[in-house]
């Protein structure tokens, strides 16, 4: 028999862990399912600075890993390493099938986020892990007095450009335009940076290497002829995909894949709600995201009273 739950939470990242915090402090039987202890997105971001609150700033990690047992203070179940495979309705009510079992639930908050998008050019899966990364707080100690280059204009990238300098002897940004996209602050300390050079107008075309990685060949946008550039590391921060698949049949999506919500956070399916990166017209920032979370599970919490006739009116 599948256990019941009231609210299922399905992404253990900000958005995730927020909506945990408040169903569990509302004594709601609440389960949260996530596919790996990484605790979302900022996990990988080394230090996070405009999230109310901590002046200074606050490593990535720690901040989920903060609210992780601040949810777990109150009692909710965290289900890590299974992820929910698929939803389906089953009157009023939604089967989650994972991989530890059937889970029935009379709400949902849908808060899975993103996943880096791959850019899809030759050399860039085959040397994955050999030079080719999209985590430089993950790999970049390995770049040590090394050249490495990172693909991007966006808040990712240069933040990510600007913590590579930490190890990497020169660090090359490759964009697209002629001018960066990422947030003023960090666009002021990129370019004040002696360690880093934007190669602007250029998209890279093939990663180079044998066994790993020794150059990266980028079209120059002006010229239209194709340069190598000898980099020991390239990090794509070429933007995001939500990770929105296995509910692409219960609830809806807009063109790019995000779940589209109305403004209380329910989805096209009533008693579904979706909160952070994976919501359509959503602001990609921890502090949205945690606002979203809390939205949602007050939302979830007023659906499953509703439909116990326990509402407080
Ligand atoms: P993003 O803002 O979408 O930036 C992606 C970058 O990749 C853009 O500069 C884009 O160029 C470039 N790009 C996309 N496709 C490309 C292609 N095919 N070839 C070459 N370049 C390509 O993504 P992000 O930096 O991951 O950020 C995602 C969201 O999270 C944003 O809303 C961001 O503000 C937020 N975020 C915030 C912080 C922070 O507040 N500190 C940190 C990280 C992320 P164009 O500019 O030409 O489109």
């Amino acid at each position: 028999m599948e256990e019941e739950l009231e609210i299922a939470i399905i992404g253990g990242g900000p958005a995730g862990l927020s909506a945990g915090i408040y169903a569990a402090r509302a004594r709601m039987k609440v389960a949260l399912f996530e596919e790996s202890t990484t605790g979302g997105m900022p996990a990988f971001t080394e230090r996070i600075e405009n999230y109310p609150g901590f002046p200074g700033g606050i490593a990535g990690r720690e901040l989920v890993e903060r609210m992780r047992e601040q949810a777990e203070s109150f009692g909710l179940k965290i289900h890590t390493f299974n992820p929910v495979r698929n939803v389906k309705l089953a009157e009023e009510r939604f089967l989650l099938l994972t991989d530890e079992g059937d889970f029935k639930a009379m709400a949902l908050v849908i808060a899975t986020g993103m996943s880096p998008a791959k850019l899809g050019i030759p050399g860039e899966e085959e040397l994955l892990g050999r030079g080719v990364s999209y985590c430089a707080t993950c790999d970049g100690a390995f770049f040590k007095e090394k050249e490495v280059a990172v693909v991007g204009g966006g808040d990712a990238a240069v933040e990510e450009a600007l913590y590579l300098t930490r190890f990497a002897s020169k660090v090359h940004i490759i964009h697209r335009r002629d001018r960066l996209r990422a947030s003023r602050i960090l666009q002021e300390r990129a370019l004040a940076n002696p360690k880093i050079e934007v190669l602007w107008r250029r998209v890279p075309v093939e990663v180079a290497g044998e066994s790993k990685v020794a150059a990266v060949k980028l079209r120059n946008l002006d010229s239209n002829e194709v340069e190598e550039l000898p980099v020991e590391g390239i990090f794509f921060y070429v933007g995001n995909i939500p990770n929105s698949a296995p509910f692409q049949e219960i609830v809806r999506l807009d063109e790019q894949g995000y779940i589209i919500t109305d403004a209380r956070l329910e989805t096209s399916t009533k008693g579904i709600f979706a909160a952070g990166d994976v919501r359509s017209g959503n602001i990609k920032q921890v502090a949205v995201a945690v606002g979203e979370g809390v939205t949602a599970a007050l939302q979830a919490q007023r659906h499953v009273e509703r439909l116990k006739g326990t509402e407080y009116v």
